[in-house]
């Protein structure tokens, strides 16, 4: 067997939406790439086939990302099967929709513990393993600059993982690692369209002048730039990715 060579990048939630698109892309970038997803093993595998047939390398990782014992295992895995981590894409994520009055424990709860919870749990593993030269990006939401109804919760999950991007790119200085957030808009994934009427997502997306839906290679091709090369001097920043919708 060949020694892989290539950068290793971990991306959480993985096995869908714009997780998938971000694996798939990072793999044709020629980094090796761990696909973690939470409960859906065939579409995570069904990617990790694809990846290999198309010459790249991965690996599945089951891990609610909201249990920080799952993430160090992950981060385990990573390491035994290919020597250590470089990029980390904080990527896995849940929404669901529902005025603050209105909310119930159960849901903030769950925000909460996966996305704000999720996210410092593998940004302290990276924080604690990563090699020097790594890259650590966090997923944010347009939605942070828009402030619409009904997102009190997620908005404040998500506005809190830019503050932690934003201390940790400071907290990591001498390693040369960049930490720094997507903030998509509007997204053709199961998280955005479910539950919303053909209209709703017209008028969603017509907010932003170039008048379409972002899709999932959109935010990948962000992604790529922040974990490559040509995104080296981006750090402590939040790119919002939406089509100029705010
Ligand atoms: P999807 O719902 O399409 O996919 C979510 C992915 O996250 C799935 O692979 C799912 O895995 C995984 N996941 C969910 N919970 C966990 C968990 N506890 N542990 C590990 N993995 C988990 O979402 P999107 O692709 O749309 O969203 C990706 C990110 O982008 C999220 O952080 C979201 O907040 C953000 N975003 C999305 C926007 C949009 O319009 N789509 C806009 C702005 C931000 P499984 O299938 O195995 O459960």
């Amino acid at each position: 067997m060949t020694a892989h060579t290539s950068k290793v990048a971990i991306v959480t939630g993985a096995s869908r939406g714009i997780g998938a698109a971000v694996a798939e892309r990072l793999a044709r970038d020629g980094f090796t790439v761990v696909i973690n997803y939470a409960g859906d093993a065939a579409s995570a595998e069904a990617l990790a086939h694809k990846i290999e047939a198309a010459g790249g390398h991965a690996l599945t990782a089951q891990a609610d990302v909201a249990d920080p014992a799952a993430v160090r295992r992950m981060f385990d895995a990573a390491e035994t099967a290919f020597g250590g981590v470089d990029v980390l894409v904080n990527n896995a994520g849940i929404m669901q929709l529902a005025p603050v009055a209105d909310t119930d424990d159960d849901l903030f709860d769950r925000t909460i513990a996966i996305n704000l919870k999720g996210s410092f749990n593998a940004m302290r593993e990276a924080g604690k393993r990563m090699r020097d030269g790594g890259r650590i990006i966090n997923f944010s939401t347009s939605i942070v600059g828009t402030l619409l109804p009904t997102y009190g919760v997620y908005a404040a999950t998500k506005a809190a993982v830019e503050a932690m991007t934003h201390i940790m790119s400071k907290e990591l200085r001498g390693r040369s690692i960049t930490v720094n957030a997507v903030a998509p808009g509007p997204t053709a994934t199961d998280l955005f369209l479910k539950g919303k009427t053909p209209e709703l997502i017209d008028h969603l997306a017509k907010m932003a002048p170039l008048e379409r839906l972002g899709l999932p290679d959109d935010i990948a091709n962000v992604v790529s730039f922040l974990a490559g090369t040509d995104g080296g001097w981006i750090n402590g920043q939040v790119l919002r990715a939406n089509g100029g919708m705010v």
